[in-house]
């Protein structure tokens, strides 16, 4: 089994995601005690998202590929940074380590493929709904088109990640509001739609709606284990 690298902490409460999500995995798949290996470098969170908010992503980025470094002389064996939103730095941190990173929106994209899935909503943090980094590498890596909410609904969903869920916050109304957005999303072309950010599972799950949902977090834990296990 190789070692899997987890840059976390964006925020930690997803990270614990990550963590139970990984060893559930290995446990179903390996049974009995087995779990994880598993090398964790978990960032203040406070720091990465001032930095963000003031658009210092070459800091952000400068800050996470020392994170990496770490992780390799840990022993990890590959990389998750356990955010979409910091996908947005992926390359300047993949230049700074020799260990292969896994990309959270190619594994997304090959679920959605799978799924026969061609346009897809995409929920996120303000960055990652509006900027090209993800939703770009979704449509031109993949040929997967990518319908986002309005502006008002992007600012509500923006809000509730950093003022909540980041904050281990879940209020029934900000469900409420996701689900309203999930639908209109929906009735405007789109499958199925992309919790992509790390900590909307907490708020929003499959359960609650019967528009299909894609989770970034668990869809990257799968693939993190599944290259553990593989012989690649
Ligand atoms: N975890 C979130 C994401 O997946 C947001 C926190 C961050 O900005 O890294 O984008």
């Amino acid at each position: 089994m190789k070692t899997i690298g987890l840059l976390g902490g964006m925020s930690w409460e997803s990270t614990l995601s990550y963590y139970k999500a990984i060893n559930e995995q290995v446990k179903n798949q390996l049974g009995g005690l087995h779990s994880a290996r598993i090398v964790l470098y978990s960032v203040d969170f406070a720091e990465i998202e001032k930095l963000q908010h003031e658009g210092n992503w070459t800091t952000c980025a400068e800050i996470l590929a020392q994170a990496a470094q770490s992780v390799e002389r840990g022993g990890a064996d590959f990389l998750l940074i356990c955010t979409n939103t910091m996908h947005k730095v992926f390359d300047a941190i993949e230049a700074q380590i020799s260990i292969p990173v896994l990309h959270i929106a190619d594994a997304t994209a090959d679920s959605l493929l799978r799924d026969n899935i061609k346009t897809v909503g995409l929920l996120g943090t303000r960055f990652t709904m509006e900027q090209d980094f993800y939703k770009g590498r979704l449509t031109e890596n993949f040929g997967i088109e990518v319908i986002t909410p309005s502006p008002e609904e992007q600012a509500l969903v923006h809000d509730v990640i950093y003022q909540e869920l980041c904050q281990g916050i879940v209020k029934a109304g900000s469900k409420a509001r996701y689900l309203e957005i999930i639908e209109s999303l929906h009735e405007r072309g789109a499958q199925a739609v992309i919790l992509g950010c790390t900590e909307i599972a907490l708020l929003v799950q499959q359960i609650d709606t019967d528009v299909p949902l894609y989770d970034t977090t668990g869809i990257h834990a799968n693939r993190a284990v599944a290259y553990a296990l593989s012989s690649e």
